[in-house]
Protein backbone atom coordinates (compact mmCIF):
# COMPACT_ATOMS: atom_id res chain seq x y z
CA UNK A 1 0.00 0.00 0.00
CA UNK A 2 1.24 3.21 -0.57
CA UNK A 3 2.24 6.16 2.04
CA UNK A 4 -0.42 8.12 0.72
CA UNK A 5 -3.24 5.41 1.02
CA UNK A 6 -1.59 4.32 4.32
CA UNK A 7 -1.54 7.82 6.12
CA UNK A 8 -5.46 8.21 4.54
CA UNK A 9 -6.11 5.08 5.98
CA UNK A 10 -4.73 6.53 9.77
CA UNK A 11 -7.19 9.34 9.25
CA UNK A 12 -9.92 7.23 8.50
CA UNK A 13 -9.56 4.97 11.08
CA UNK A 14 -8.85 7.58 13.95
CA UNK A 15 -12.52 9.76 12.87
CA UNK A 16 -14.37 6.34 12.80
CA UNK A 17 -13.31 5.31 16.66
CA UNK A 18 -13.84 8.70 17.59
CA UNK A 19 -17.13 8.79 16.31
CA UNK A 20 -17.89 5.30 17.72
CA UNK A 21 -16.51 6.31 21.13
CA UNK A 22 -18.56 9.51 21.09
CA UNK A 23 -21.85 7.08 20.22
CA UNK A 24 -20.87 5.00 23.43
CA UNK A 25 -20.66 8.58 25.83
CA UNK A 26 -24.07 9.05 24.25
CA UNK A 27 -25.56 5.71 25.08
CA UNK A 28 -23.69 6.16 28.80
CA UNK A 29 -25.68 9.81 29.46
CA UNK A 30 -27.55 10.37 32.84
CA UNK A 31 -28.55 13.30 31.41
CA UNK A 32 -28.75 15.15 27.75
CA UNK A 33 -25.26 16.59 27.33
CA UNK A 34 -23.95 14.73 30.72
CA UNK A 35 -22.11 11.81 30.69
CA UNK A 36 -19.63 10.18 33.53
CA UNK A 37 -16.91 10.34 30.87
CA UNK A 38 -16.49 11.64 27.48
CA UNK A 39 -14.22 8.87 25.72
CA UNK A 40 -13.07 10.91 22.82
CA UNK A 41 -10.96 13.11 24.88
CA UNK A 42 -8.59 10.16 25.54
CA UNK A 43 -8.90 9.48 21.72
CA UNK A 44 -7.98 12.60 21.01
CA UNK A 45 -5.74 13.40 23.26
CA UNK A 46 -3.24 10.49 22.04
CA UNK A 47 -3.98 10.88 18.81
CA UNK A 48 -2.15 14.18 18.78
CA UNK A 49 0.45 12.80 21.36
CA UNK A 50 1.60 10.05 18.77
CA UNK A 51 0.87 11.62 15.05
CA UNK A 52 1.27 14.97 15.61
CA UNK A 53 -0.96 18.20 13.93
CA UNK A 54 -0.88 16.04 11.19
CA UNK A 55 -4.19 14.01 13.03
CA UNK A 56 -6.24 17.46 13.05
CA UNK A 57 -8.59 16.96 9.81
CA UNK A 58 -9.31 13.59 11.44
CA UNK A 59 -10.57 15.37 14.61
CA UNK A 60 -12.19 17.78 12.93
CA UNK A 61 -14.01 16.13 10.75
CA UNK A 62 -15.32 13.70 13.90
CA UNK A 63 -16.34 16.62 15.42
CA UNK A 64 -18.60 18.09 12.79
CA UNK A 65 -20.03 14.60 11.73
CA UNK A 66 -20.40 14.13 15.56
CA UNK A 67 -22.49 17.42 15.75
CA UNK A 68 -25.09 16.44 12.39
CA UNK A 69 -25.53 12.98 13.89
CA UNK A 70 -26.63 14.45 17.57
CA UNK A 71 -29.16 16.73 15.74
CA UNK A 72 -30.27 13.23 13.96
CA UNK A 73 -30.39 11.87 17.53
CA UNK A 74 -32.06 14.33 19.51
CA UNK A 75 -34.31 15.48 16.67
CA UNK A 76 -33.55 18.85 16.68
CA UNK A 77 -34.28 19.68 13.24
CA UNK A 78 -31.72 22.60 13.52
CA UNK A 79 -30.94 23.96 9.58
CA UNK A 80 -27.67 23.19 8.12
CA UNK A 81 -25.25 26.41 8.45
CA UNK A 82 -25.83 26.03 12.40
CA UNK A 83 -25.03 22.58 12.82
CA UNK A 84 -22.09 23.57 10.42
CA UNK A 85 -21.02 26.40 12.45
CA UNK A 86 -21.72 24.80 15.74
CA UNK A 87 -19.51 21.38 14.55
CA UNK A 88 -16.76 23.94 13.09
CA UNK A 89 -16.43 25.61 16.42
CA UNK A 90 -16.84 22.37 18.63
CA UNK A 91 -13.60 20.86 16.18
CA UNK A 92 -12.03 24.48 17.36
CA UNK A 93 -12.13 24.40 20.77
CA UNK A 94 -11.41 20.51 21.16
CA UNK A 95 -8.89 20.73 18.80
CA UNK A 96 -6.65 23.67 20.13
CA UNK A 97 -7.08 22.38 23.83
CA UNK A 98 -6.01 18.78 23.43
CA UNK A 99 -3.69 19.28 20.29
CA UNK A 100 -1.76 22.29 22.94
CA UNK A 101 -1.67 19.91 25.63
CA UNK A 102 -0.57 16.76 23.70
CA UNK A 103 2.19 18.57 21.79
CA UNK A 104 3.37 20.47 24.89
CA UNK A 105 3.35 17.26 26.62
CA UNK A 106 5.25 15.28 23.84
CA UNK A 107 7.55 17.98 23.54
CA UNK A 108 8.38 17.90 27.78
CA UNK A 109 8.90 14.38 27.47
CA UNK A 110 11.48 14.59 25.01
CA UNK A 111 13.09 17.09 26.47
CA UNK A 112 12.96 15.86 30.16
CA UNK A 113 13.98 11.92 31.19
CA UNK A 114 11.49 9.86 29.08
CA UNK A 115 12.60 6.71 31.47
CA UNK A 116 11.65 8.44 34.74
CA UNK A 117 7.93 7.56 35.23
CA UNK A 118 7.29 9.61 37.88
CA UNK A 119 8.18 12.80 35.70
CA UNK A 120 6.01 11.27 32.17
CA UNK A 121 2.85 10.67 35.33
CA UNK A 122 3.54 14.39 36.91
CA UNK A 123 3.52 16.15 33.47
CA UNK A 124 0.41 13.99 31.78
CA UNK A 125 -1.83 14.25 34.72
CA UNK A 126 -1.09 18.37 34.70
CA UNK A 127 -1.55 18.69 30.89
CA UNK A 128 -4.89 15.71 30.95
CA UNK A 129 -6.51 18.27 34.19
CA UNK A 130 -5.73 21.75 31.44
CA UNK A 131 -6.44 20.73 28.23
CA UNK A 132 -9.46 19.16 29.54
CA UNK A 133 -10.64 22.66 31.36
CA UNK A 134 -9.15 24.49 28.49
CA UNK A 135 -12.14 21.89 26.34
CA UNK A 136 -14.71 22.51 29.17
CA UNK A 137 -14.25 26.58 29.22
CA UNK A 138 -14.17 26.77 25.50
CA UNK A 139 -16.67 24.76 24.67
CA UNK A 140 -19.28 25.99 27.11
CA UNK A 141 -18.45 29.56 25.63
CA UNK A 142 -19.59 28.77 22.64
CA UNK A 143 -22.18 27.31 23.74
CA UNK A 144 -23.24 30.38 25.52
CA UNK A 145 -22.14 32.63 22.27
CA UNK A 146 -24.92 30.46 20.21
CA UNK A 147 -27.19 30.99 22.36
CA UNK A 148 -27.39 27.24 23.15
CA UNK A 149 -27.23 28.35 26.69
CA UNK A 150 -28.16 31.26 28.88
CA UNK A 151 -25.44 30.03 31.62
CA UNK A 152 -22.07 28.51 32.45
CA UNK A 153 -22.88 27.75 35.83
CA UNK A 154 -22.47 23.70 36.59
CA UNK A 155 -22.23 23.08 33.00
CA UNK A 156 -18.18 23.55 32.75
CA UNK A 157 -17.45 21.49 35.72
CA UNK A 158 -19.09 18.16 34.97
CA UNK A 159 -17.88 19.04 31.23
CA UNK A 160 -14.44 19.18 32.31
CA UNK A 161 -14.46 16.42 34.95
CA UNK A 162 -16.46 14.20 32.32
CA UNK A 163 -13.43 15.20 29.89
CA UNK A 164 -10.99 14.81 32.49
CA UNK A 165 -11.75 11.16 33.28
CA UNK A 166 -12.07 10.43 29.60
CA UNK A 167 -8.55 11.73 28.79
CA UNK A 168 -6.49 10.05 32.20
CA UNK A 169 -7.89 6.76 31.99
CA UNK A 170 -8.25 6.25 28.04
CA UNK A 171 -4.94 8.28 26.50
CA UNK A 172 -2.41 5.89 28.47
CA UNK A 173 -4.41 3.23 27.17
CA UNK A 174 -4.43 4.06 23.60
CA UNK A 175 -0.71 5.13 23.55
CA UNK A 176 -0.11 1.42 25.46
CA UNK A 177 -2.51 -0.10 22.50
CA UNK A 178 0.15 2.18 20.12
CA UNK A 179 3.15 0.29 21.66
CA UNK A 180 2.23 -3.03 21.77
CA UNK A 181 0.86 -2.36 18.03
CA UNK A 182 4.42 -0.92 17.21
CA UNK A 183 6.99 -1.37 18.91
CA UNK A 184 9.68 0.40 17.09
CA UNK A 185 8.00 3.56 17.68
CA UNK A 186 9.50 3.37 21.30
CA UNK A 187 7.10 5.47 23.15
CA UNK A 188 7.15 5.88 27.10
CA UNK A 189 10.13 3.45 27.33
CA UNK A 190 9.89 3.95 31.44
CA UNK A 191 6.29 2.16 31.01
CA UNK A 192 8.12 -0.86 29.65
CA UNK A 193 8.39 -2.56 32.93
CA UNK A 194 7.57 -6.30 33.92
CA UNK A 195 6.57 -6.15 37.79
CA UNK A 196 8.57 -8.45 39.76
CA UNK A 197 5.77 -9.63 42.08
CA UNK A 198 3.77 -12.47 40.26
CA UNK A 199 1.01 -13.21 43.32
CA UNK A 200 -0.86 -16.87 42.31
CA UNK A 201 -3.72 -15.12 41.21
CA UNK A 202 -4.28 -14.58 37.47
CA UNK A 203 -5.48 -11.27 36.23
CA UNK A 204 -9.10 -12.16 34.97
CA UNK A 205 -9.69 -13.10 38.90
CA UNK A 206 -8.55 -9.93 39.62
CA UNK A 207 -10.28 -8.41 37.11
CA UNK A 208 -13.57 -10.45 37.87
CA UNK A 209 -13.19 -9.63 41.25
CA UNK A 210 -12.65 -5.59 40.34
CA UNK A 211 -16.08 -5.92 38.34
CA UNK A 212 -18.10 -7.79 41.24
CA UNK A 213 -16.86 -5.60 43.79
CA UNK A 214 -17.83 -2.54 41.79
CA UNK A 215 -21.27 -3.85 40.71
CA UNK A 216 -21.99 -4.94 43.79
CA UNK A 217 -21.67 -1.18 45.28
CA UNK A 218 -23.45 0.46 42.88
CA UNK A 219 -26.62 -1.77 43.43
CA UNK A 220 -26.55 -0.90 47.00
CA UNK A 221 -26.15 2.61 46.42
CA UNK A 222 -29.29 2.33 44.25
CA UNK A 223 -31.12 0.15 45.90
CA UNK A 224 -30.00 2.15 49.39
CA UNK A 225 -30.04 5.65 47.16
CA UNK A 226 -27.49 7.09 49.54
CA UNK A 227 -24.33 9.28 49.50
CA UNK A 228 -22.41 7.37 52.25
CA UNK A 229 -23.27 4.00 50.16
CA UNK A 230 -21.77 5.77 47.47
CA UNK A 231 -18.81 6.94 48.32
CA UNK A 232 -17.85 2.88 49.06
CA UNK A 233 -16.66 3.34 45.37
CA UNK A 234 -13.34 4.86 46.01
CA UNK A 235 -12.52 1.40 47.42
CA UNK A 236 -12.46 0.24 44.22
CA UNK A 237 -9.11 1.61 44.53
CA UNK A 238 -7.92 -1.93 46.50
CA UNK A 239 -8.43 -4.22 44.66
CA UNK A 240 -6.87 -1.79 41.39
CA UNK A 241 -4.04 -0.96 43.13
CA UNK A 242 -3.02 -4.85 43.34
CA UNK A 243 -3.75 -4.79 39.74
CA UNK A 244 -0.96 -2.45 39.87
CA UNK A 245 1.30 -3.91 41.89
CA UNK A 246 1.28 -7.38 40.10
CA UNK A 247 0.04 -6.99 36.45
CA UNK A 248 2.14 -4.95 33.94
CA UNK A 249 0.74 -1.49 32.91
CA UNK A 250 -1.12 -1.95 30.31
CA UNK A 251 -3.04 -4.41 31.62
CA UNK A 252 -3.87 -1.94 34.09
CA UNK A 253 -4.82 0.73 32.42
CA UNK A 254 -7.40 -2.31 30.33
CA UNK A 255 -8.75 -2.78 34.23
CA UNK A 256 -9.10 1.39 34.53
CA UNK A 257 -10.74 1.21 31.64
CA UNK A 258 -13.47 -1.46 32.28
CA UNK A 259 -14.06 0.05 35.65
CA UNK A 260 -15.07 3.15 33.75
CA UNK A 261 -16.87 1.67 31.19
CA UNK A 262 -19.17 -0.14 33.87
CA UNK A 263 -19.56 3.00 36.11
CA UNK A 264 -20.63 4.80 33.12
CA UNK A 265 -23.15 2.29 32.02
CA UNK A 266 -24.24 1.61 35.33
CA UNK A 267 -25.07 5.40 36.60
CA UNK A 268 -27.69 6.30 34.04
CA UNK A 269 -29.19 2.20 33.95
CA UNK A 270 -29.58 1.90 37.98
CA UNK A 271 -30.70 5.59 38.32
CA UNK A 272 -27.71 6.83 40.38
CA UNK A 273 -27.80 10.12 38.48
CA UNK A 274 -27.34 11.85 41.93
CA UNK A 275 -24.46 10.33 42.21
CA UNK A 276 -22.86 10.83 39.11
CA UNK A 277 -20.44 13.40 40.84
CA UNK A 278 -18.96 10.90 43.02
CA UNK A 279 -18.47 8.78 40.20
CA UNK A 280 -16.84 10.95 37.97
CA UNK A 281 -14.31 12.31 41.40
CA UNK A 282 -14.01 8.41 41.81
CA UNK A 283 -12.54 7.72 38.70
CA UNK A 284 -10.45 10.59 38.21
CA UNK A 285 -8.87 9.89 42.12
CA UNK A 286 -8.23 6.32 41.07
CA UNK A 287 -6.51 7.00 37.41
CA UNK A 288 -4.27 9.42 38.97
CA UNK A 289 -3.34 6.63 41.85
CA UNK A 290 -2.45 4.32 39.33
CA UNK A 291 -0.43 5.96 37.42
CA UNK A 292 1.73 7.40 40.60
CA UNK A 293 1.81 3.69 42.10
CA UNK A 294 3.34 2.45 38.86
CA UNK A 295 6.47 4.07 40.20
CA UNK A 296 6.71 1.60 42.99
CA UNK A 297 6.71 -1.64 40.52
CA UNK A 298 8.81 0.12 38.34
CA UNK A 299 10.92 1.29 41.06
CA UNK A 300 11.38 -2.52 42.04
CA UNK A 301 11.60 -3.53 38.67
CA UNK A 302 14.94 -1.42 38.20
CA UNK A 303 16.09 -2.58 41.45
CA UNK A 304 16.07 -6.16 40.73
CA UNK A 305 17.74 -5.88 37.61
CA UNK A 306 20.25 -3.53 39.27
CA UNK A 307 20.74 -6.30 41.61
CA UNK A 308 21.08 -9.23 39.20
CA UNK A 309 24.04 -7.15 37.34
CA UNK A 310 25.93 -7.02 40.64
CA UNK A 311 25.13 -9.97 41.96
CA UNK A 312 25.57 -12.32 38.37
CA UNK A 313 28.85 -12.68 36.53
CA UNK A 314 27.91 -10.87 33.03
CA UNK A 315 30.18 -13.80 31.40
CA UNK A 316 30.00 -16.99 33.11
CA UNK A 317 26.17 -16.38 35.04
CA UNK A 318 27.81 -17.24 38.08
CA UNK A 319 27.80 -15.45 41.38
CA UNK A 320 29.87 -12.44 41.44
CA UNK A 321 32.45 -12.00 43.67
CA UNK A 322 31.31 -10.02 46.16
CA UNK A 323 27.59 -11.51 46.12
CA UNK A 324 29.60 -14.49 46.69
CA UNK A 325 31.60 -13.21 49.95
CA UNK A 326 27.88 -12.33 51.34
CA UNK A 327 26.78 -15.63 51.32
CA UNK A 328 29.38 -17.05 52.93
CA UNK A 329 29.05 -14.91 55.45
CA UNK A 330 25.24 -16.17 55.41
CA UNK A 331 26.01 -19.82 55.77
CA UNK A 332 28.82 -19.81 58.20
CA UNK A 333 26.58 -17.90 60.42
CA UNK A 334 23.93 -20.28 59.38
CA UNK A 335 26.73 -23.61 59.83
CA UNK A 336 27.55 -21.96 62.94
CA UNK A 337 23.82 -21.78 64.21
CA UNK A 338 22.60 -25.06 62.99
CA UNK A 339 25.91 -27.59 63.20
CA UNK A 340 26.69 -28.37 60.19
CA UNK A 341 29.86 -28.66 58.00
CA UNK A 342 30.80 -26.11 55.03
CA UNK A 343 33.27 -26.18 52.48
CA UNK A 344 35.18 -24.02 50.38
CA UNK A 345 36.98 -25.05 46.55
CA UNK A 346 38.94 -22.61 44.55
CA UNK A 347 39.87 -24.01 41.02
CA UNK A 348 41.57 -22.41 38.70
CA UNK A 349 41.76 -23.39 34.83
CA UNK A 350 44.60 -25.09 33.50
CA UNK A 351 47.20 -23.24 30.99
CA UNK A 352 44.14 -21.24 30.50
CA UNK A 353 46.80 -18.12 29.11
CA UNK A 354 48.23 -20.68 26.55
CA UNK A 355 44.21 -21.52 25.31
CA UNK A 356 43.57 -17.66 24.74
CA UNK A 357 46.36 -17.34 22.52
CA UNK A 358 46.50 -20.04 20.70
CA UNK A 359 42.47 -20.13 19.84
CA UNK A 360 41.89 -16.70 21.12
CA UNK A 361 39.78 -14.70 23.46
CA UNK A 362 36.26 -15.96 22.05
CA UNK A 363 37.30 -19.64 22.64
CA UNK A 364 38.33 -18.35 25.97
CA UNK A 365 35.14 -17.10 26.79
CA UNK A 366 33.51 -19.87 25.80
CA UNK A 367 35.44 -22.61 27.91
CA UNK A 368 34.89 -20.46 30.84
CA UNK A 369 30.98 -20.60 30.29
CA UNK A 370 31.69 -24.27 29.23
CA UNK A 371 33.20 -25.19 33.11
CA UNK A 372 30.66 -22.89 34.53
CA UNK A 373 27.60 -24.72 33.15
CA UNK A 374 29.35 -27.99 33.45
CA UNK A 375 29.62 -28.07 37.01
CA UNK A 376 26.42 -25.82 37.93
CA UNK A 377 24.90 -28.72 36.57
CA UNK A 378 26.63 -31.16 39.08
CA UNK A 379 25.68 -29.34 42.19
CA UNK A 380 23.19 -28.97 44.58
CA UNK A 381 20.99 -25.68 44.39
CA UNK A 382 21.92 -25.04 47.49
CA UNK A 383 25.67 -25.26 46.66
CA UNK A 384 26.93 -21.69 45.33
CA UNK A 385 29.71 -20.85 42.49
CA UNK A 386 31.24 -17.88 42.06
CA UNK A 387 33.75 -15.87 40.12
CA UNK A 388 36.77 -15.11 41.99
CA UNK A 389 38.09 -13.11 38.77
CA UNK A 390 39.84 -14.53 35.39
CA UNK A 391 39.78 -18.50 35.45
CA UNK A 392 39.70 -18.63 39.02
CA UNK A 393 36.81 -19.94 40.69
CA UNK A 394 35.10 -20.19 43.83
CA UNK A 395 32.39 -22.99 45.06
CA UNK A 396 30.75 -22.83 48.91
CA UNK A 397 29.59 -26.12 49.83
CA UNK A 398 26.58 -26.37 53.07
CA UNK A 399 26.10 -29.48 54.84
CA UNK A 400 29.45 -30.61 53.68
CA UNK A 401 32.51 -32.03 55.47
CA UNK A 402 36.28 -32.07 54.02
CA UNK A 403 35.95 -35.71 53.18
CA UNK A 404 32.47 -35.56 50.66
CA UNK A 405 33.60 -31.67 49.40
CA UNK A 406 36.99 -33.61 47.82
CA UNK A 407 34.77 -36.88 46.76
CA UNK A 408 32.36 -33.83 44.67
CA UNK A 409 35.40 -32.31 43.52
CA UNK A 410 36.90 -35.02 42.29
CA UNK A 411 34.06 -35.69 40.55
CA UNK A 412 33.59 -32.31 38.84
CA UNK A 413 37.44 -32.17 37.47
CA UNK A 414 36.39 -35.78 35.82
CA UNK A 415 33.35 -33.82 34.40
CA UNK A 416 35.72 -30.97 33.14
CA UNK A 417 37.49 -33.69 30.87
CA UNK A 418 34.45 -34.86 29.05
CA UNK A 419 33.84 -31.08 27.72
CA UNK A 420 33.85 -30.96 24.27
CA UNK A 421 33.71 -27.86 22.12
CA UNK A 422 32.23 -27.38 19.28
CA UNK A 423 34.07 -25.12 17.34
CA UNK A 424 37.65 -25.49 18.52
CA UNK A 425 39.72 -29.06 18.90
CA UNK A 426 40.80 -28.28 23.12
CA UNK A 427 40.96 -30.22 25.63
CA UNK A 428 39.79 -28.30 29.55
CA UNK A 429 41.22 -29.01 32.64
CA UNK A 430 41.63 -27.62 36.31
CA UNK A 431 43.28 -27.95 39.45
CA UNK A 432 41.26 -27.59 42.91
CA UNK A 433 42.40 -26.51 45.92
CA UNK A 434 39.78 -27.86 49.02
CA UNK A 435 39.10 -26.95 52.62
CA UNK A 436 36.51 -26.87 55.22
CA UNK A 437 35.43 -23.82 57.01
CA UNK A 438 35.49 -23.67 60.85
CA UNK A 439 32.18 -21.52 61.44
CA UNK A 440 34.68 -20.58 64.85
CA UNK A 441 37.28 -19.47 62.62
CA UNK A 442 35.72 -18.14 59.86
CA UNK A 443 36.25 -17.55 55.93
CA UNK A 444 39.92 -16.96 55.95
CA UNK A 445 42.02 -19.42 57.36
CA UNK A 446 40.07 -21.79 55.00
CA UNK A 447 40.57 -19.71 52.19
CA UNK A 448 44.36 -19.55 52.62
CA UNK A 449 44.35 -23.45 53.43
CA UNK A 450 42.23 -23.70 50.02
CA UNK A 451 44.71 -21.36 47.68
CA UNK A 452 47.68 -23.09 49.26
CA UNK A 453 46.22 -26.36 48.47
CA UNK A 454 45.04 -24.88 44.42
CA UNK A 455 48.66 -24.07 44.58
CA UNK A 456 50.48 -27.60 45.40
CA UNK A 457 47.77 -29.03 42.65
CA UNK A 458 48.94 -26.86 40.21
CA UNK A 459 52.79 -27.52 41.23
CA UNK A 460 52.07 -31.47 41.78
CA UNK A 461 51.11 -31.36 37.91
CA UNK A 462 47.75 -29.56 37.08
CA UNK A 463 44.42 -31.69 36.31
CA UNK A 464 43.95 -32.86 40.32
CA UNK A 465 42.23 -32.85 43.33
CA UNK A 466 44.27 -31.28 46.53
CA UNK A 467 42.60 -30.55 50.01
CA UNK A 468 43.60 -30.21 53.82
CA UNK A 469 42.68 -34.28 54.13
CA UNK A 470 45.94 -34.85 51.22
CA UNK A 471 47.63 -31.86 52.70
CA UNK A 472 46.61 -31.67 56.56
CA UNK A 473 50.15 -29.63 57.48
CA UNK A 474 48.27 -26.66 55.29
CA UNK A 475 45.63 -27.11 58.09
CA UNK A 476 47.78 -27.35 60.66
CA UNK A 477 49.64 -23.95 59.82
CA UNK A 478 46.69 -22.20 59.00
CA UNK A 479 44.30 -22.87 61.60
CA UNK A 480 44.77 -21.47 65.21
CA UNK A 481 45.20 -23.92 67.60
CA UNK A 482 41.45 -24.84 69.67
P1 LIG B 1 47.72 -22.08 35.26
O1 LIG B 1 47.50 -23.47 34.82
O2 LIG B 1 48.95 -21.91 36.09
O3 LIG B 1 46.52 -21.47 35.89
O4 LIG B 1 48.05 -21.27 33.94
P2 LIG B 1 47.16 -20.22 33.23
O5 LIG B 1 47.67 -20.04 31.84
O6 LIG B 1 45.74 -20.57 33.35
O7 LIG B 1 47.52 -18.96 34.07
P3 LIG B 1 46.52 -17.98 34.76
O8 LIG B 1 45.48 -18.69 35.50
O9 LIG B 1 47.35 -16.98 35.52
O10 LIG B 1 45.90 -17.25 33.48
C1 LIG B 1 44.73 -16.61 33.49
C2 LIG B 1 44.47 -16.10 32.10
O11 LIG B 1 43.08 -15.97 31.94
C3 LIG B 1 45.06 -14.73 31.88
C4 LIG B 1 44.00 -13.93 31.17
O12 LIG B 1 44.41 -13.50 29.92
C5 LIG B 1 42.88 -14.94 30.98
N1 LIG B 1 41.56 -14.36 31.27
C6 LIG B 1 41.16 -13.71 32.36
N2 LIG B 1 39.87 -13.34 32.27
C7 LIG B 1 39.44 -13.78 31.06
C8 LIG B 1 38.18 -13.71 30.37
O13 LIG B 1 37.17 -13.16 30.85
N3 LIG B 1 38.10 -14.27 29.14
C9 LIG B 1 39.19 -14.89 28.58
N4 LIG B 1 39.07 -15.44 27.37
N5 LIG B 1 40.39 -14.96 29.20
C10 LIG B 1 40.51 -14.42 30.42
MG1 LIG C 1 44.69 -20.72 35.13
Amino acid sequence: MSIKAQSILKHVAVTFLWLMLWRVAMLMEYAPHASIWFPPSGLTFAAFLLLGWRTLPSIVLACILATFWENLLYVSHRDTLDLLVTGVSFATTHSISYGTGALLLKGALERVNNYNLYQVVMRFLLTAAASSLGAALLGCSVLMLTGAVSTMNNIWLAWWIGDMSGTLVLTPLFVGLINRLYPKLGYLHSLRFTPVHDYKAPYSVKLLMTILLLMGIMLITSFMQSIEMAYFVFFLALPQMWIVYTESPYRSAVSLALMSLITALLVPFLALQEFAFTYQFAITVIASCTYFSMAVPALVSDNQQLQSKTHIDPLTQTASREYFFSVVDTQIEQARRYRYALSLVLFDIDNFKEINDKYGHNAGDEILRSVCDTIQAMLRKTDTLGRFGGDEFMLLLPQTDLGQAHELTEKLRRGLETIQLKKYDCKVSSSFGVAEISPRHGFEPAFEAADKCLYIAKRNGRNQVNSTLSEPSVTKELLPNP
